[in-house]
């Protein structure tokens, strides 16, 4: 059957291109095989694999207890729906708000889903506990934001490619620009009316920009004395990525979130994904105390699949192993790495100009415009050398490994890495 036919690259990319929506522009590289820091192409050739599914794949390729579990929980109950309970979803809500430190979870499938039900949670605590008049909440958002693609996420986002031609637009966002108190302070106090702030702790898709030091403990702190939520996007950064559990955490590298530290900013609401299942699964979830979550009620928001078994079983092995395999000290230890060798280079570099990031959550950015293809072509080297990247925006390239890596590897990247920029110098 040809279905059944060990494909070449060029008819897989033949393949997608004929019947599948041209929605995405990936690197012409068509993988077929995962295991830790590697990948190979359906020719056998190896890579580092430096995207890491953006950040899904903290824990490594097909992780055998993350996968273990999985398989296990699929051949006993994959599906009930919440018309009823089930025998994991309770153990893994407990589970994963003592991780996280909050009081409850509402479990969903995507980042961008849980990105809505946030929207959604805050809006309604705004009405009914804030006393904010029906349909005049405002949501204050940064510049250059990327939370997703659903309607009303792109109603406030500002690339243009992802906006235009989607309108109309959803309502009610105030759009400031990121690391910046002072126009965080103005939003603020211009309205009694405003309900939250949304914020990623490092803005990963703009090109990760790591904000000043206390912009998070400021925001928080101008959010409680006002009255508004200070709500987390951490589906890229969260799950040990920036070298701490959460970007939240701060400079802390223990494997609880919590309250103990004093570089702690806690958010009102916490919104997880990507890595919340190792890549195993779509499994997405929102965090928050129940002075805040106890304003759904049964039938006012809700997902056929989010906190179905399967996802239950697949996200308390994916945390885990970030506990038990020490992911966040890792990262940290690695990332320091990184930087420092790369800065190294970059001194005496004419095509690189800057590394930045934390964790294993970098960027570069190449000496080029943002709309030349530079940043495409070294990442086409890249693959050829053997290691996988994706530009972020036109002379943006991310780096972001799984966070299994070893020293040894990290290494080797960084040779392949500065490598490759040579043969652009
Ligand atoms: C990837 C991402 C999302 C969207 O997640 P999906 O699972 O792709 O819907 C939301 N917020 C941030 C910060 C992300 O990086």
């Amino acid at each position: 059957m040809a279905v059944l036919e060990k494909l070449s690259s060029a008819k897989a990319i033949a393949l997608e291109d004929k019947h599948g929506a041209h929605n995405y522009h990936p690197l012409p590289v068509v993988l077929s095989k995962g295991d830790g820091v590697y990948v190979w192409d359906v020719e056998g050739k190896k890579y580092y694999d430096f995207l890491s599914a953006y950040s899904a794949v903290n824990q490594g390729h097909c992780h055998p207890k993350i996968v273990g579990a999985m398989i296990e929980q699929a051949q006993t109950l994959t599906l009930t729906s919440r018309a009823f309970y089930n025998d994991k979803l309770g153990v893994y809500e407990q589970f994963v708000t003592h991780y996280f430190g909050f009081d409850k979870v509402l479990p969903m499938n995507t980042g961008a889903e849980a990105v809505e039900t946030a929207l959604k949670i805050c809006r309604k605590w705004a009405y009914e506990k804030k006393g904010i008049h029906e349909n005049e909440a405002q949501i204050i958002v940064c510049e250059n934001n990327f939370h997703g693609r659903t309607t009303t996420i792109i109603s406030f986002s500002n690339d243009e490619n992802a906006r235009k031609n989607f309108g109309p637009y959803t309502q009610g966002f105030i759009k400031i620009a990121y690391d910046d108190i002072e126009a965080l302070e103005k939003a603020i106090t211009s309205s009694p009316n405003i309900a939250g702030f949304l914020v990623e702790p490092i803005q990963g898709e703009a090109g990760v920009y790591v904000p000043s030091d206390d912009y998070l403990s400021k925001a928080k702190a101008l959010c409680e004395k006002h009255n508004v939520l200070f709500i987390a996007d951490e589906v890229q950064t969260g799950i040990a990525r920036t070298g701490s559990l959460l970007a939240v955490c701060g400079n802390c590298n223990c494997e609880k979130a919590c309250e103990k530290q004093e570089t702690y900013v806690q958010p009102d609401i916490l919104i997880l994904g990507k890595a919340l299942s190792g890549g195993a699964y779509p499994v997405s979830a929102v965090l928050a105390n129940d002075a805040i979550m106890n304003v759904i009620k049964p039938g006012q928001h809700g997902s056929t699949f989010g906190g179905n078994p399967v996802a239950a079983a697949v996200a308390m092995a994916a945390l885990e192993v970030v506990s038990e395999e020490n992911l966040a000290q890792n990262a940290r230890k690695l990332g320091e790495i990184f930087r420092s060798e790369l800065e190294k280079y970059i001194q005496t570099s004419s095509i690189a100009t800057l590394v930045r990031g934390k964790g294993l959550l970098n960027a570069i950015v190449i000496n080029d415009s943002e709309d030349s293809d530079t940043a495409w072509n070294i990442c086409l080297k890249l693959a050829e050398n053997g290691l996988l990247a994706k530009p972020t925006h036109g002379n943006i390239i991310r780096f972001a490994p799984p966070l299994v890596m070893n020293e040894t590897q990290l290494q080797e990247c960084i040779s392949i890495i500065t490598g490759t920029l040579k043969e652009f110098e």
